[in-house]
């Protein structure tokens, strides 16, 4: 595959994105808003998914404008959006991020970016878990993983409790992530 286009990003959101892009994408569809860590570990993924540059645009103005109007959308972020195409500046062609990056990047107060199995409460993980469609028994093991930090490996348990198929390579990769749950679902 390659390309996902806007009117599927809601549907694959909920199939096939890892808890920290699911997360991501709900926090900016609630707050039509999102910190810059968030921008860019959400931006990176859904390009390494595929979406296209124009579709990653309207996708973003559609939500920023309703928070901060569309003149200041493409004043202070359409320029982040192209630059993460590799658009801007020095032109480099940005790679998503790996898990081990988003695991060691310190989210702070207001930010959505992160890895959930190692950022979040343990509160806030068991009502995530719940809401992605987790089973109690799976979830008790997912937590036990997370709290042993072993976020990798929770979030491995959590792909395989979803998809009801076991994942022998482990996550290391959000966009490995959501190949391997897109060739379960095709
Ligand atoms: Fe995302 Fe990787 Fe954490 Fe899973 S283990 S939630 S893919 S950062």
């Amino acid at each position: 595959f390659g390309e996902i286009s806007l009117k599927d990003i809601d549907q694959v959101a909920r199939s096939s994105f890892p808890l920290c892009m699911r997360h991501l994408f709900d926090s900016l569809r609630e707050d039509h808003h999102l910190k810059h860590g968030g921008r860019m570990q959400l931006g990176l993924f859904l390009k390494g998914v595929g979406l296209k540059l124009d579709d990653a645009l309207a996708f973003w103005k559609a939500e920023f404008s309703q928070k901060v109007g569309a003149e200041r959308f493409d004043k202070e972020y359409a320029y982040g959006i192209r630059h993460n195409f590799g658009k801007e500046g020095k032109r480099t062609d940005y790679t998503p991020f790996s898990c081990q990056k988003i695991i060691l990047s310190t989210p702070g107060v207001g930010d959505h970016h992160g890895c959930p199995y190692r950022h979040f409460s343990e509160e806030n993980l068991r009502a995530a878990l719940g809401k992605m469609g987790v089973g109690s028994r799976e979830l008790e093991q997912v937590v036990e993983k997370a709290k042993g930090r072993h976020y990798q490996l929770a979030c491995t348990l959590t792909f395989e409790a979803i998809h009801g198929a076991s994942c022998d390579s482990g996550i290391n990769h959000p966009n490995q992530y959501f190949k391997a749950s897109q060739n379960i679902l095709k």
